[in-house]
């Protein structure tokens, strides 16, 4: 069996993280770098290497990482268009994954540049 990403051992609690949220298919929790004053990462518990590579099967899996987010935004008072967040998935490396275990990146708490970097 191949050794688990350091996002899996944090949802089997064998890291300790405290969790932002959590539900049957997706956890959060703070980033350790984060690049905003919110940085929420909302990971799948079941292990999807990257967005390209999921499956029809993972459809509610993928709906359930966005709607964690609007949950996590409101929990977070950032839902109202006044203040706002940013979501952000990296698939390989020109996007600058680090990670190979699904993630959304949830920012906020700053006026957010665009275009990205
Ligand atoms: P990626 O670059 O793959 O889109 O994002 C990976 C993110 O995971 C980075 O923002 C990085 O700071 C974060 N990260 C890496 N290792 C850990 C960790 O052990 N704990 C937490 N909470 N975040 C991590």
């Amino acid at each position: 069996m191949s050794e688990k990403t350091i996002f899996q051992k944090i949802i089997d609690r064998e890291i300790p993280a405290p969790l932002v949220y959590e539900d049957d298919l997706v956890a959060a929790f703070n980033d350790i770098q984060p690049q905003a004053p919110i940085h929420v990462l909302i990971v799948p518990k079941k292990l999807i290497p990257r967005v390209g590579e999921a499956h029809p099967e993972d459809q509610a899996t993928l709906g359930a990482l966005l709607l964690a987010a609007g949950k996590i935004a409101d929990k977070l008072g950032i839902k109202d268009r006044s203040q706002g967040f940013r979501l952000v998935i990296n698939h390989g490396q020109n996007a600058g994954e680090s990670v190979p275990h699904l993630h959304v990146h949830l920012l906020a708490g700053r006026p957010l540049d665009w275009p990205p970097g």
